[in-house]
């Protein structure tokens, strides 16, 4: 990515506590930006409007002129944005994503010491979600029970597919379709290959659940394992192809594979059936660094992920588009209407989706600015009212007294 020293960022405000912790959020990475380059570098930031702002003043929630900015600029940041009720809007995270073919959603989850974990060893936590952003039940092609075309759908089912035995249609049936590419699969599968490939980490986990889907997530699954062993023939090391050679020696030994993998210098590329996924993250979280998913799973698993590091409040994110450059981070959790404005916010979320941000535009000094001061606040036990709650002996500070706290700390 070519970065001119003062980019200009498109940034979307938010609704509910948007506006909270995008103020936050910003003077701090202005803090460590600064620190890390004085006055040669620095961030030319850009309201864009989406969301309830957006509406007030355009009458659109997503105006053109936001995701013009965003393809302008290409690197861009948001708050939270209310899923707006009616107006045939489903939601304007997944419109903005599936406008910018943001395919990947990467959320990296990890520990800061003294943040309340409900396992018992946080601090081996280092997993990297990679959840496919555009397609899967998310894709919204959904038929609603009483409908003309909803008819109209089960009547092809029937009639034309034939497909009477396995499902009982009964009356008022509501349909999803759930499409998965393997263009799509694939693009989203190399970035994580490539991005475990880059850090020097162990392995890349298929999360799916082909054994019961077999024709789209089974085949998440097999289009992952083709394309690493072939784009990645002499990086990767796959759990099939050690299936394939150990298979008529006797019981497969799935730490024997890892270490075949590391003895060669290679990734290891495996895959595990979501649901044992879930239980498997709790109890050997360490047994998976890099995990690519798609849309749905990557859901469920990205707040179960981030649920053993503090939760969504602390848990940032980016979507991002690895071919056209296109990325935007965000906070991952909602808009919080219930402490809007209170100064209960905790902009960590935000502040480390920027973070990432300052890390994709290679400005690595600044990133480790922002994580080492926080790693030092949350150290010493300051935090918002949400920790607050669960943190014994620590110190209750409000959104910007925490944002002032980690700028201290910066300098
Ligand atoms: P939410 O994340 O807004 O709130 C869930 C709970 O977590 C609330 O108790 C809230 O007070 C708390 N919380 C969330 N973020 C916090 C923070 N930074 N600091 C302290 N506490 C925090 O989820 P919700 O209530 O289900 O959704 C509210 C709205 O947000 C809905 O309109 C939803 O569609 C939208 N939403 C947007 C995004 C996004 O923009 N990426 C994501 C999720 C939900």
């Amino acid at each position: 990515l070519k970065v001119p020293d003062q980019p200009i960022i498109p940034f979307i405000e938010g609704d509910g506590i948007g506006k909270d912790i995008t103020t936050a959020s910003q003077k701090v990475l202005d803090a460590a930006v600064a620190k890390a380059y004085g006055s040669k570098r620095k961030l030319e930031w850009k309201e864009v409007l989406a969301g309830g702002k957006a509406f007030n003043s355009t009458g659109e929630y997503l105006p053109e002129k936001t995701l013009e900015a965003f393809r302008e600029y290409l690197v861009g940041i948001k708050g939270p944005l209310e899923t707006p009720v009616g107006g045939g809007i489903r939601s304007l995270n997944v419109a903005l994503r599936q406008t910018l073919d943001l395919y990947v959603c990467l959320r990296p989850v990890r520990w800061f010491k003294g943040v309340p974990s409900p396992i018992r060893y946080p601090s081996m936590v280092d997993m990297h979600i990679f959840r496919e952003n555009t397609e899967d039940i998310y894709a919204g092609i959904e038929f609603q029970s009483g409908e003309e075309k909803t008819e109209k759908f089960l009547d092809f089912l029937v009639n034309e597919m034939g497909i009477t035995t396995q499902i009982r249609f009964p009356e008022n049936s509501s349909f999803g379709v759930k499409p998965i590419s393997k263009d799509g699969s694939e693009r989203l599968i190399r970035a994580a290959i490539q991005y475990a490939i880059d850090r020097r980490l162990p392995s890349v986990t298929l999360v799916h659940k082909g054994n019961i889907m077999k024709f789209t997530e089974g085949a998440f699954k097999n289009w992952g394992y083709d394309l690493a062993e072939t784009e990645f023939a002499n990086q990767v090391f796959t759990w099939r192809q050690y299936q394939q050679i150990e298979s008529e020696k006797g019981q497969l030994d799935a730490q024997k594979a890892l270490e075949q993998a590391k003895k060669e210098d290679k990734v290891i590329v495996k895959d595990v059936i979501t649901d044992a996924f879930l239980q498997d993250s709790l109890l050997h979280p360490y047994d998976h660094s890099v995990i690519a998913t798609m849309n749905l799973n990557g859901d469920y698993v990205s707040d179960q992920l981030a649920a053993m590091v503090g939760g969504i409040g602390i848990s940032p994110g980016a979507n991002i588009n690895y071919q056209s450059g296109f990325a935007i981070f965000e906070a991952t959790h909602g808009t919080a209407p219930n402490i809007a404005g209170t100064g209960k916010a905790n902009p960590s979320s935000l502040i480390l989706s920027g973070v990432m941000m300052l890390e994709y535009l290679g400005w690595h000094e600044a990133a480790e600015h922002v994580f080492d001061a926080m790693e030092h606040t949350f150290a010493k036990r300051r935090v918002t009212s949400d920790l607050h709650a669960m943190m014994e002996s620590s110190t209750l500070l409000s959104t910007t007294e925490f944002a002032d706290e980690i700028i201290r700390n910066i300098h």
